[in-house]
């Protein structure tokens, strides 16, 4: 265990919870990141100006800064990019919003990190068993593992495939249990199987907000 750098717990940990440890790492990021401008940086004027600089946070995260609803942050804030676009404005200087908010960029590096810390520890045996004993990845983390990397372990392959499979045989499950039509044949469903279709949504989507 000695020696392991400090993601390969959250990684674990999100394993361990069920989680696609990528999506729980950029998400804990994401919040953490909220939290931080709503405590303290609200005032930072380096802040203030990367944020002016991009026009803001993109429209994802703009809601997401909103959810938190805090008044007074976010009139702070948003006078003060109210003010920078009238300027522009009035210049006739017409400027696209950036494609990458700071938040946007701030989860790209976050996937990053996770998606190292996976081929870094691929090859480690407590890592192949903990993910073994897991959900594993979303469908878009599985594809960009396997994209990063070029050619994943037999058994990392393996394992996703089966479990994508089992999300299709549980959803094919629920469609007959609904098929009247097939009279004492229809399955019975167990609570989880009931759910299924929530857990497949959220695995082949990924992360709210999630980009490509
Ligand atoms: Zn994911
Ligand atoms: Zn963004």
């Amino acid at each position: 265990m000695k020696g392991k750098h400090i993601l390969y717990y959250e990684f674990t940990d999100a394993l361990q919870n069920g989680e696609c440890p990528i999506c729980a790492i950029i998400k804990k990021r994401r919040e953490r990141y909220f939290e931080h401008i709503l405590s303290e940086q609200v005032n930072d004027i380096g802040f203030r100006k990367e944020l002016r600089s991009t026009h803001g946070f993109c429209n994802f995260h703009t809601y997401m800064f909103y959810s938190f609803r805090k008044p007074l942050a976010s009139s702070i804030i948003y006078e003060d990019l109210f003010l920078t676009e009238i300027e522009f404005l009035k210049k006739d200087k017409i400027v696209p919003a950036a494609k990458e908010c700071i938040v946007c960029k701030i989860e790209r590096e976050a996937e990053k990190e996770a998606l190292e810390i996976l081929q870094n520890y691929l090859k480690d045996s407590e890592f192949k068993k903990i993910f073994l004993d897991s959900k594993g990845l979303c469908v878009p983390h599985y594809k960009k593992a396997v994209l990063k990397m070029g050619n994943v372990p037999k058994w990392f392959k393996d394992f996703h495939i089966k479990r994508f499979e089992e999300i299709a045989k549980t959803l094919h499950k629920y469609i007959d249990a609904q098929n009247v039509s097939l009279g004492e044949k229809r399955p019975k469903l167990t609570r989880e199987e009931e759910l299924e279709w929530k857990e497949a949504m959220k695995t082949f989507a990924g992360l709210e907000g999630l980009k490509w």
